[in-house]
């Protein structure tokens, strides 16, 4: 049986990771780097993944997927992807079912198979590194992750060629690689901020024990939000000054985002950083669009040239940082702990390189955040910690993670029915009873949703099936038994039994849109 693999699949960066000689170690892929932007441009020469496909996006900006882990298991509709759609350089479209799509060029594709070209690119360098054909993984994704977003995430991998054997949690992989360098009883948080995602989890570590108490987080809170804030600054002060709407020169658009990001990065190690960008309103051919042919100063070519300090940046982001902070007392109140409760915090994810979020966790949770792992490695590392543990090659270690949001069903009047509770611990089988609402009625729907707002039309639709074949009788009588199993990587199984003639249906529920 070959190696598995350990992967972490980031919103703007992933890792792969082995486990191999008693240790895990990320592996470098083949462009020379451990760590592989998350960045897919199609082209005429085919699919390029990664360094190379970052830099193409100055060219060819409606051509170059990224931030697809943003868009991946979610509908076109929701808030949240409105919200980021009309920043994108490229193309968002939707199907008649709310599905999502980017369409290039050279075709249409899911955010499944944008994912599935990153994880193909990675599955390569772990071959390459190995000398052997890999094809089982583990993947990690947000705790906060929703049934849609973990289903999809799977198939990405499946669409790979990759079999997933495992979808675990992002904190819990990290503490996972933690764990292992440490052999005290502890309450550890894990503090993840990633390029597009906000997890916070408490953990209790104990000898090879590892239980997940709470977790809490923002699936639409990450590092790219910080960016945007920069980019936005950029645009507004250029339309300011010349009445020009960069926005409109996908290429400008890039490169804008692109120094945003590089403005931010340097910003954490210095004080002050020089945005520069030279003919800024010429496309990639050196001229000036026809869409922004008007006025005078757009007859002239034009440069940006800003001094950003990092005391301005952190004026621009601090209610992105503060927007962390509700979510970790949560954590803490479900947990049922205090601050002083907490032994080490752990910081994950390239954004908590920000010496601002480093100064706001220090100050909430009461002490200095761990330096011992690489916030960048940590959840790939982690990963292939649990495949390996899967493989036995590491013995006695037990996972107890946990479901961060609550699953449960559509009564009537679209209440919502809590059935199993977030925060409960996975695997796990809960069941309630139901009955009809009419006399004689045959058949009843099942609609499953994910969340914890107390009306079905404020959480997440998982999907729906129909159980046929009901006794007849008079409303109020029938007893409908509803099971939701939740199995070990976060993944819901409903069946629905009428008591009395033992009739039943049992869905997966999958990424379907609904
Ligand atoms: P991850 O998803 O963990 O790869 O995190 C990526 C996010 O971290 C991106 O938004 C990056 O811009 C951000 N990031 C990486 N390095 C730094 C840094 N030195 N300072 C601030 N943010 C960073």
């Amino acid at each position: 049986m070959g190696k598995v693999i350990g992967i972490d699949l980031g919103t703007t960066n992933s890792v792969v990771a082995v486990f191999e000689g008693g240790e895990a170690k990320t592996i470098i892929n083949q462009q020379g780097h451990n760590i592989t932007p998350s960045i897919v441009a199609f082209s005429d020469d085919g699919n390029i993944v990664g360094q190379i496909a970052k830099n193409q996006s100055i060219t060819d900006p409606t051509n170059v997927i990224f931030s697809i882990k943003r868009l991946i298991g979610r509908r076109y509709f929701d808030n949240q992807v409105q919200s980021i759609i009309s920043s994108l350089p490229f193309h968002v479209s939707n199907d008649e079912l709310g599905k999502i799509f980017v369409e290039t060029d050279y075709g249409t594709f899911s955010p499944q198979e944008v994912s599935a070209e990153i994880l193909r690119f990675i599955k390569k360098a772990a071959e390459n590194y190995l000398g052997e054909i890999v094809s089982e993984a583990v993947i990690t994704i947000p705790a906060y992750f929703d049934e849609n977003q973990r289903e999809a995430t799977k198939e990405a991998g499946e669409l790979a060629g990759l079999n997933v054997k495992r979808i675990i949690n992002e904190p819990t992989a990290a503490a996972l690689a933690y764990g292992l360098k440490s052999n005290k009883r502890e309450h550890v948080i894990v503090y993840d901020f990633g390029g597009g995602t906000f997890d916070i989890s408490v953990l209790e570590i104990f000898d090879d024990f590892y239980e997940v108490k709470s977790t809490s987080g923002d699936t639409f809170l990450g590092g790219d939000d910080f960016n945007e804030r920069i980019a936005k600054w950029l645009l507004d002060d250029f339309r300011r000054e010349y009445g020009i709407d960069l926005t409109l020169i996908p290429e400008a658009l890039r490169r804008i985002k692109l120094e945003s990001e590089e403005a931010k990065k340097t910003l954490s190690t210095t004080y002050e950083y020089n945005i520069n960008l030279p003919f800024i309103n010429c496309d990639s051919s050196g001229n000036i669009p026809h869409t922004i042919d008007s006025g005078d100063a757009a007859q002239k070519v034009l440069h940006i040239n800003k001094r950003l300090t990092r005391k301005k940046l952190e004026e621009m982001t601090e209610d992105l940082i503060d927007r962390t902070i509700g979510p970790c007392q949560q954590a803490l109140n479900d947990a049922g702990l205090e601050i002083r409760d907490i032994d080490t915090v752990i910081l994950v994810g390239g954004q908590t390189r920000m010496p601002l979020v480093q100064e706001k966790v220090k100050n909430f949770f009461g002490k200095e955040p761990s330096q011992c792992v690489n916030p960048d490695e940590i959840v790939a590392v982690g990963a292939a910690i649990q495949a390996s543990v899967l493989k036995n090659e590491i013995r006695n270690v037990t996972i107890a993670d946990i479901t961060a949001l609550s699953l449960g069903i559509e009564t009537e009047g679209g209440q919502y029915t809590k059935i199993i509770e977030k925060n409960t611990k996975i695997p796990w089988v809960s069941e309630k009873e139901f009955t009809t609402i009419v006399d004689n009625q045959e058949v009843v729907e099942i609609s499953v949703y994910q969340g914890e707002a107390l009306e079905v039309k404020d959480n997440i639709k998982l999907g729906n099936f129909i159980l046929e074949g009901i006794t007849l009788a008079p409303a109020g009588v029938p007893r409908i038994n509803v099971e939701y199993c939740l199995d070990e990587n976060g993944i819901l199984t409903v069946s629905a039994r009428d008591v009395d003639t033992g009739v039943e249906k049992k869905v997966t529920i999958s990424n379907r849109v609904v």
